[in-house]
């Protein structure tokens, strides 16, 4: 791996001083009669598509104020940035061509911001009601700009009101998320009593979000599913049944979306018994699973019932093919298992042309052959490779071990952006030999 060149360049930081860090459970718990706004910021970003992305914490902690006598809004960047429908309701985002910050100055990408643009963003916080408190969720660490951008237009439009800072980003940088302008930063898992998201605070959404458990339990090397829910947990299939039924009861949703990590683990007891009642109450509904199977679960009962209940979107983690990365992913999964689950998945009558598996690559001390050989073999099992690029995720093993020769990782979370990381920042792979994995998987330029 190299070294950076230099000293990078970093982006300026708002004001600390006041900031305070830690677990506001409390604080929104004991709200009552309060307008509370809660806001998704957009994506600042090279590239950026919809699969199915919705704030989901966020939509579950305004609907438990909602349960708790608050008045509830949301202001959705990235959704209402909205600029053309796609297949299953995604959409395509509003993107505007910004400056580059310091840190990617030198890389020959454009970069934008994905959402709304800065006048459609302040015309709508105008026709709010004055909040009493002001929620801002955060997605990928590398996309705090979008968070500082929304929270410096607040100000202008509601100076005074309290402004709390949850989110991914938050929870793993939080050092350096005090510095967004927020008033709190929540720095713990929420402790709040959830039903369900609040999909209804959306116009006209054409899809829902759909989670049955939180976490994973394995704990591969990259990954900070662990760090961000410390125990996995399963939830009833009564209670996925009723965030179902209140999101498929809106109109134009026939789309959903499952947002778990480990959908299929324990699939007996949850995930079949969900489906059997999915197919006969909610027949009209395809279903998507924008984050990988664990390719281990599919067998041949699994494969008939993703089918018959109408999952549409499959796609499955295989990540690599290496011995030396498959330990490092948990071991979840080999070449052998592999081959039997597309085996079974075109039993049950899957176009298995159709389904993407995802292949990171970029890993470090990860070779383009290996990456290449992959690839090979998932197509040689009539699959579809995927490429999925590494980013180095805050408080994960790998993490560490990058950011031990790359101490400017831990200072500036724009530097783990994904489509940059492994070749312009560490230069694991050269940009074109990238780009050659992205042809060979078929991936558009
Ligand atoms: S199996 Fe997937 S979700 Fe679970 S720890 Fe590994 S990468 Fe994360």
């Amino acid at each position: 791996m190299n070294k950076l060149p230099g000293r990078i360049p970093s982006v300026a930081d708002g004001d600390t001083a006041a900031c305070q860090t830690g677990d506001f459970s409390e604080v929104l718990s004991g709200l009552r009669g309060a307008t509370i706004l809660g806001i998704n910021p957009p994506a600042f970003d090279f590239t950026f598509f919809d699969f199915w992305s919705k704030p989901l914490g966020l939509l579950f902690i305004l609907d438990a104020l909602r349960e708790q006598g608050n008045d509830i809004h949301l202001v959705d960047c990235i959704y209402e940035g909205a600029t053309e429908p796609l297949s299953f309701g995604r959409v395509r985002v509003e993107r505007t061509e910004v400056r580059k910050p310091p840190p990617f100055a030198h890389i020959p990408r454009r970069y934008h911001r994905f959402g709304m643009n800065e006048e459609a963003f302040l015309q709508r916080l105008r026709c709010l009601p004055k909040p009493d408190y002001i929620l801002v969720t955060s997605g990928m660490t590398y996309w705090y700009e979008g968070v500082r951008w929304c929270i410096g237009h607040l100000r202008e439009i509601f100076p005074s009101v309290p402004l709390l800072l949850g989110g991914v980003y938050a929870r793993l940088c939080p050092a350096h998320a005090v510095r967004s302008g927020a008033d709190m930063v929540q720095t713990e898992p929420l402790r709040l009593e959830l039903n369900g998201p609040a999909m209804d605070l959306y116009d006209a959404p054409a899809y829902g979000v759909l989670m049955t458990s939180f976490g994973c339990p394995m704990a591969c090397e990259y990954c900070a599913s662990r760090r961000l829910s410390p125990s996995y947990t399963e939830r009833s299939v009564g209670e996925v049944l009723r965030d179902a039924a209140r999101q498929f009861a809106l109109p134009g949703v026939h789309h959903a979306a499952f947002y778990d990590d480990a959908l299929l683990i324990n699939k007996e007891r949850r995930f079949y018994p969900l489906c059997e009642t999915l197919r006969t109450r909610f027949p009209h509904v395809q279903y998507h699973t924008p984050n990988g199977l664990h390719v281990h679960e599919i067998d041949r009962r699994c494969a008939e019932e993703l089918k018959r209940t109408g999952f549409t979107t499959i796609r499955l983690s295989l990540e690599s093919t290496d011995p030396g990365f498959q330990r490092r992913g948990s071991n979840k999964t080999t070449a052998e298992e592999f081959q039997f689950a597309c085996a079974q998945l075109v039993e049950a009558g899957y176009d298995i042309r159709r389904v993407e598996t995802y292949i990171l690559a970029g890993l470090p001390g990860q070779s383009l052959r290996s990456v290449e050989e992959s690839i090979r073999f998932v197509q040689r099992c009539g699959a579809r490779a995927r490429l999925a690029e590494y980013s180095p995720v805050p408080d994960t093993p790998m993490f560490e071990e990058v950011a031990a020769r790359m101490p400017e990782l831990r200072r500036e979370p724009l530097l783990s952006n994904k489509s940059v990381f492994s070749t312009y920042v560490a230069g694991i792979l050269a940009p074109e030999a990238m780009q050659s994995l992205k042809n060979l998987a078929g991936e558009k330029p």
